[in-house]
């Protein structure tokens, strides 16, 4: 398999008008290779939007998204090197476990043989093994959410995108989940960008964090988090104080926005820096707050 080196996932002023109104406001921002970035903000900002235009699969109506020099390549359009998990999973009904999950091997043109054993390998990786032949009306939605994520790496991608995929899981199958994909990220390393509506995923799967906020949405806060991965109960109140930032900035008043412009900038990849003076703003009550230790 050809894969080509990592490289930065580079947005460059980066706006969404769908003809309604704008959505996206001038986004800025840089994921170094191999690292994770999870974009937080409220139901309807303009999340898998987002998402969608890191993925090419909407056209930006203005500024970039580069992968190094390149737009990304289209999923599934046949290099293999993006892989992308919507908001609703996107599992064929008539196909079993095992024929969703090496499908896009099958596009690569893999043979049977080959597809049997990184398929079986991936299955056992993800606590599915024994469920090959079912279809997806036969699983739970752990199973399902399984299946997709293993479905999304099987390919080894470079880029892995991901829309809300532990939204509609019990607290304690996302948790699970989200250490599942955060061991299969630091083993293969992928350039990850994770939608999350929740404050406590975005600070345990985001080594960098982008919260956003508005109408239309602009970057509130970029940061680097030191609490990435992290599941050391004694260090709760470091990762509490984070999350409070989080939340501060999420909830940021509109006129914050108006003042501070379009966020950190062209520029705002660097480190630590927020985009809006949220700190002094009351955190918002309606983002999911399940805060047990991960550990
Ligand atoms: P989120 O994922 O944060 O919930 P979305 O990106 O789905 O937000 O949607 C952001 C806004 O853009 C919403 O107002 C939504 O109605 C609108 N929107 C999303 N997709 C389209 C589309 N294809 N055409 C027109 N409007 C859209
Ligand atoms: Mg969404």
């Amino acid at each position: 398999m050809n894969k080509t080196p990592g490289a930065t996932l580079r947005v460059r002023n980066l706006s969404k008008n769908y003809g309604d109104g704008p959505v996206l406001d001038r986004l800025s921002f840089e994921v170094p290779a191999g690292e994770t970035l999870a974009v937080i903000g409220p139901s309807g900002c303009g999340k898998s939007t987002l998402l969608l235009l890191l993925a090419n699969l909407e056209t930006p109506s203005t500024g970039t998204v580069l992968h190094g020099e390149s737009p990304l390549p289209v999923p599934g359009a046949g290099s293999g090197d993006t892989a992308v998990i919507l908001q609703d999973y996107g599992l064929f009904p008539w196909k079993t476990v095992e024929d969703n999950l090496t499908l896009p091997l099958r596009l690569r043109g893999a043979p049977t043989a080959e597809r049997r054993e990184r398929g079986a390998a991936m299955l056992a990786e993800l606590g599915l093994a024994g469920l090959e032949r079912r279809y997806p009306a036969q699983l739970s939605g752990g199973q399902r959410q399984r299946v997709a994520i293993g479905r999304a790496l099987i390919t080894e991608p470079d880029v892995l995108l991901m829309d809300e995929p532990f939204s509609s899981l019990d607290a304690l199958t996302r948790e699970r989940l989200q250490r599942v994909v955060l061991d299969l990220w630091r083993r293969r390393r992928p350039t990850c960008v994770l939608v999350t509506h929740n404050v406590e995923e975005a600070v345990f799967l985001g080594r960098h964090i982008l919260a956003l906020g508005g109408k239309p949405a602009r970057q509130r806060l970029w940061l680097e988090n030191p609490c990435f991965g992290e599941t050391d109960c004694r260090k709760e109140s470091r990762r509490f104080s984070l999350m409070r930032q989080v939340r501060a900035a999420l909830a940021a008043r509109e006129d914050a926005d108006s003042e501070t412009g379009s966020g950190s900038g062209p520029e705002g990849s660097g480190g630590g820096r927020t985009a809006s003076r949220a700190g002094n703003d009351t955190p918002r009550q309606d983002m999911e707050e399940d805060a047990p230790c991960a550990g």
